[in-house]
């Protein structure tokens, strides 16, 4: 059984079971005269998101464009295999990811170094899109889907160089991708999302600056749904980027990189506490997005310091 839900006026968020878990894969159907979907989730969640879209009543050929908020493959996986559905379909992503969904051989190739043969498994292979059916763009772009509905493209740079963030009028809503993070276990844990290999802390803290200066009344999460605690979430994100910064660089100091390793990783796994009634979901974080996250900061943090020091030379 696929869930849908109606988040905001026409906006219908299909869970996509990323993965075979509820509630951690957000889908969203923007349903106007002109139709979008935001993400698709990898290939392995394509049926979920065809069965949802029948749930809601928007058939395949219908929709007009598929807006990838970032190329990681459990956003945008599922694209290529998708869009062989939805003939009408142009597939929008950031110019910097723009030619590896044409050609994803290198997606493929870096997920699986960073994420390992396991997570290729759950994801998927990956079909490439033709070309001429790609739109690259670079922020500042406005595709209107109807009288009352027009979507501003945002380029929010530090998750991913590649990260978008898609703002519609007709509610005021955020479609944040994963640039404020995740907010699942049903609103209890917000983490920022921080993977390598191009986790960037500055950048990520100034498109949150960024995001909470729109003044949106929404915000429709990837992972997971929609929350109407807009300042609050772009708050919790930024303090926990700052703490998380502070806590690695004082470890560093104190006892170097394995220290400071042990010492990250404690620390998330105790901001994921909340989400221990949720068991897959919980599982997978303390598995998989823990590991992520504290690869994707010390090597940042580590980034930085090799070109401070390389600047004091
Ligand atoms: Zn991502």
């Amino acid at each position: 059984m696929v869930d849908i839900k109606e988040v905001a006026e026409n906006i219908i968020l299909i869970d996509n079971q990323l993965y075979s878990i509820p509630k951690w894969g957000s889908v969203y159907l923007i349903n106007e005269e002109r139709k979008a979907l935001v993400d698709t989730g990898p290939t392995t969640s394509v049926n979920t998101v065809l069965k949802g879209m029948e749930k809601a009543g928007v058939a395949p050929g219908e929709i007009n464009y598929i807006i990838i908020t970032h190329i990681h493959l459990d956003h945008a996986g599922g694209a290529g295999e998708l869009i062989k559905h939805m003939p009408g379909a142009k597939v929008i992503v950031h110019d910097k990811g723009a030619r590896h969904l044409v050609n994803p051989e290198r997606l493929m190739k870096s997920f699986a170094s960073t994420m390992g043969e396991r997570m290729v498994q759950k994801t998927g292979p990956v079909a490439p899109i033709a070309e001429e059916r790609v739109i690259a763009v670079s922020g500042g772009e406005v595709f209107q889907l109807g009288g009352k509905q027009s979507l501003r493209i945002l380029h929010m740079p530090g998750h991913a160089p590649h990260q978008l963030c898609i703002l519609e009028s007709q509610n005021n809503g955020l479609f944040s991708g994963d640039a404020a993070g995740i907010l699942v276990a049903d609103g209890r844990v917000l983490m920022p999302a921080t993977p390598p290999p191009a986790f960037d802390l500055e950048l990520s803290l100034s498109s949150l600056e960024e995001l909470g200066k729109l003044k949106a009344s929404a915000i429709y999460f990837a992972h997971f749904g929609a929350t109407d605690k807009v300042r609050e979430c772009i708050k919790v994100a930024m303090n926990k980027l700052k703490a998380w910064n502070m806590l690695i660089s004082q470890a560093f100091n104190e006892g170097g990189f394995e220290f400071a390793f042990k010492k990250i990783k404690a620390q998330l796994y105790s901001e994921l506490e909340p989400a221990k009634g949720s068991e897959a979901l919980y599982q997978y974080l303390a598995d998989g997005i823990v590991a992520m996250n504290v690869t994707g900061l010390l090597k940042y943090y580590q980034d930085r310091k090799a070109r401070a020091e390389k600047v004091k030379r």
